[in-house]
């Protein structure tokens, strides 16, 4: 009965398709939900980059107008100094053209010229100079030495007593020789209400750093990175070398991680900002363990889902099977019924048709099984219906054979591709076996059957097929039963 195993095929392939069809959406799904995440994420570090690197501009903007606005005021005292007009002039004369306006600012402290053994001449604040000496100092050591300098911008120190950066230029005869030193103060505070009015992260950190790697400022404020030469730091090294970048690194002093950009003015300082990457994706990483886990969950439902129903679509499909193999099973023997046997030979008949082969058939009937229900009951008739049945399903081995009781104590075996002779050959061989089957040491019964043989042509229909077999087994019946006799056509040609 090949069916019901189709049908059963059928819904497997279905079930397998619906579970692959689900894992691809999820599958899909996840894949659509990581590249939104991802390309969140991308977000949050493009906006990270351009804010911090806005940040170190405008720092760095403030920075450089404020050194450069100083440096002027440095470069017009060193400039004039030398002038014989301003030499001859009183030192009241010679104090208002030297010392300007613009480095009276706020932050910034006293301009101070030095003479060249290091001792301080002119005060901008004050007419009569205490005696000091700077001799000793780096800045004044370093613009003696280098005539090429120009402006230095000293490590943070006290000066003037407040702290801050010392920054100082050269005083130089017109052929070069060392005249002195004039100098000028930025205080620390400066940096402080810079720092102050900007909006920052609370890991946020902003460094300053000199030319050679000296950090000029940190805030927060930390006195022991303050004056220390970190340019041997691998994303410093970086930071050096290169006119603007990034990069991201954990931090020595407190171990978080951070993103750092800066951005290089013209001055000889470097501002770099840094924000730490927890600060920077804390909001994505919410958002992102959100998606996922709904979406992580949405997908365990459908999963889920799909596998009940894959699951009650193999139930149903068995089910279906086992339905459609009762529709065509007689439950007493367990043959095909009537309605298969029908559409067996049916199909059998225009296949035989097609290939121009034999269709045999044969009919097997109980001999006077009336009287031996009468005589023993009708349930000792059930189990010899049941014994000839065995007896010929095991007599109908090839795959297209098929038994059937066509009704009552009647059965129908339908056997594609056989001659007459092999029909009657197996014929004989059911009769001589159920002639044995034994019951309490009695015979049972025996049967009468009738064989047909023929190659179904247009003219003709499986109702030529059954009226021969049936003639057939009725010439059985009438010559005396337990017997096999052969349809028609064969008994002229046996006769010839
Ligand atoms: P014959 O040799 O001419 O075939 O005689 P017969 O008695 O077998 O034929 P008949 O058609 O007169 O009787 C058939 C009997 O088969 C009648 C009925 O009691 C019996 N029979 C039909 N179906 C079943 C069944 O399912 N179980 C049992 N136990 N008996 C059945
Ligand atoms: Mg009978
Ligand atoms: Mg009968």
């Amino acid at each position: 009965m090949p069916a019901p195993e189709s049908v059963a095929t059928l819904h497997r392939i279905s079930s397998r398709w619906l579970l692959v069809a689900a894992g691809i959406v999820v599958i899909g799904f996840s894949l659509i939900c990581g590249s939104v995440v991802l390309s969140m994420r991308r977000g949050d570090d493009r906006l990270a980059h351009q804010t911090l690197g806005n940040l170190a501009s405008s720092i760095d903007a403030d920075v450089a107008r404020n050194i450069e606005l100083y440096d002027l005021s440095l470069r017009n005292v060193a400039g004039h100094l030398t002038d014989p007009d301003v030499q001859a002039a009183s030192k009241a004369m010679q104090r208002l053209i030297l010392f300007d306006h613009a480095a009276t600012a706020r932050h910034f402290g006293a301009i101070q010229v030095m003479d060249a053994t290091g001792r301080v001449t002119m005060d901008s604040e004050a007419p009569d100079p205490a005696p000091q000496n700077f001799a000793d100092d780096e800045f004044f050591k370093v613009q003696k030495r280098d005539p090429l300098f120009g402006l230095y911008i000293s490590k943070p120190r006290l000066h003037q007593g407040a702290y801050g950066i010392v920054l100082s230029r050269r005083v130089a005869a017109r052929d070069g020789t060392f005249l002195g030193v004039v100098s000028g103060f930025i205080r620390y505070t400066y940096f402080h209400e810079m720092i102050a009015r900007l909006q920052l992260e609370p890991d946020d950190l902003i460094t300053v750093i000199r030319q050679d790697g000296v950090v000029i400022m940190r805030a927060p404020f930390n006195m022991d990175e303050i004056g220390l030469d970190i340019s041997r730091r691998r994303g410093v090294q970086k930071a050096l070398a290169s006119f603007s970048g990034d990069f991201v690194g954990k931090s020595l002093s407190d171990g978080i991680e951070r993103l750092y950009v800066w951005r290089e003015g013209t001055h000889p300082l470097i501002v770099m900002v840094a924000r730490s990457t927890a600060s920077i994706f804390g909001q994505w990483r919410q958002e992102a363990l959100r998606i996922g886990g709904a979406m992580g969950a949405l997908g365990l439902i459908a999963c889920g889902v799909m596998l009940v129903l894959a699951r009650e679509m193999k139930k149903r499909a068995e089910i279906e099977n086992k339905m459609a193999r009762l529709a065509m099973t007689d439950s007493l023997t367990g043959l095909s019924n009537r309605r298969h046997f029908d559409a067996v030979l049916e199909t059998e008949w225009r296949r035989a048709l097609r290939n121009r082969t034999r269709l045999a058939l044969l009919m097997i009937d109980a001999d006077h099984f009336k009287a031996f229900n009468d005589a023993f009951g009708h349930q000792a008739g059930d189990l010899v219906l049941e014994g000839i049945a065995w007896s010929i399903s095991r007599h109908a081995q090839r795959a297209s054979d098929c038994a059937a009781r066509y009704g009552g104590e009647e059965f129908a075996l339908v056997l594609p591709g056989m001659s007459l002779t092999e029909a009657i050959e197996l014929g004989e061989r059911i009769r001589i076996e159920v002639g044995e089957l034994e019951r309490d040491g009695m015979t049972t019964t025996t049967v009468s059957i009738g064989v047909a043989s023929l190659v179904p042509s247009s003219t003709t229909t499986t109702g030529h097929l059954i009226k021969a077999a049936d003639g057939a087994l009725y010439a059985a019946k009438a010559r005396g039963r337990n017997q096999t006799f052969p349809a028609a056509p064969l008994r002229k040609w046996m006769a010839a």
